[in-house]
């Protein structure tokens, strides 16, 4: 599933046509993605020119006038591309919004992305701050252990109130870094720590992942496909998705097993 840093790879992409004049909205209505909002809905943006975007978490916002904004989730598959306007549509582009250079798509074959329109000014007026961003302070990890004391760490940091963006590939990285078993409870943790960590993790997967790719072209996120960039190989990343794959510090093979609902890898070695 995109996590924070894919997630801006994906905006980055469509924001290449920030100031084009939407000519035409090609859409699947029945694709699952409209359950949020009628497919038929986004025609109003036929004729918008496309201003400006932001990403937060793992969602989107494409904005077309101060109160008209698309916002759009990837879910497990969804993919944000763009192609010559005159792009043939493939099975899964369940939206194409076509300026006159470019088609910029929305694909998702596994569909658990979604597509929502807002007319207000701030749709995103009471989202909780993001890792990356200043207002994560000492102060509200501080506050977030101290509400959720028995929570697992890896569960705590999927946790979307807690930490937006954050999913099972950084979760991993930053217990790792920690050198905590990711089912430790979260009132063992030294809130400095965890900070520190989640905030390296966040703001080096943006560099790394978004900043040092310019496509995403390709399927899925994993070494070699989706980006051509990923994080280095004293990551834990590039070697938590292959049986067999080892401990970049202590070169022990890497555990796994479910937890907090999602398989996970650690070093029982590293890890205590
Ligand atoms: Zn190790």
């Amino acid at each position: 599933m995109p996590e924070l840093a894919e997630v801006e790879l994906a905006r980055r992409q469509w924001a290449t046509y920030h100031g084009s004049s939407i000519n035409s909205v090609e859409v699947h209505p029945k694709a699952r993605i409209y359950r949020d909002c009628p497919a038929p809905a986004l025609r109003i943006l036929e004729g918008q020119t496309l201003l400006s975007s932001k990403a937060h978490g793992k969602r989107m916002l494409f904005t077309f006038a101060p109160a008209l904004h698309l916002e759009v989730h990837l879910g497990m598959s969804g993919k944000l591309s763009t192609a010559p306007h005159d792009h043939l549509e493939h099975r899964h582009d369940h939206l194409i919004l076509r300026t006159a250079k470019a088609a910029l798509i929305f694909n998702d074959y596994r569909m658990f992305g979604r597509i929502m329109l807002h007319d207000c000014s701030d749709p995103w007026s009471d989202l909780p701050p993001q890792p990356q961003d200043s207002k994560f302070t000492l102060a509200r990890v501080q506050n977030l252990i101290a509400r959720h004391p028995k929570k697992p760490l890896k569960a705590l940091l999927l946790d979307q109130n807690a930490c937006p963006g954050i999913g099972n590939w950084m979760a991993d990285e930053i217990c790792w870094r920690l050198g905590l078993h990711p089912g430790t409870p979260s009132a063992q943790l030294t809130p400095a720590s965890l900070r520190k960590e989640i905030r390296f993790v966040s703001l080096g997967a943006l560099k790394h992942v978004a900043e040092k790719n310019t496509t995403a072209s390709a399927e899925g996120f994993a070494p070699g496909s989706y980006v051509s960039k990923v994080p280095p190989k004293n990551w834990l990343f590039q070697h938590r998705w292959k049986k067999g794959g080892s401990c970049p510090k202590c070169r022990n093979e890497l555990a796994r097993d479910t937890i907090a609902s999602r398989t996970t890898a650690w070093c029982q070695h590293c890890q205590t």
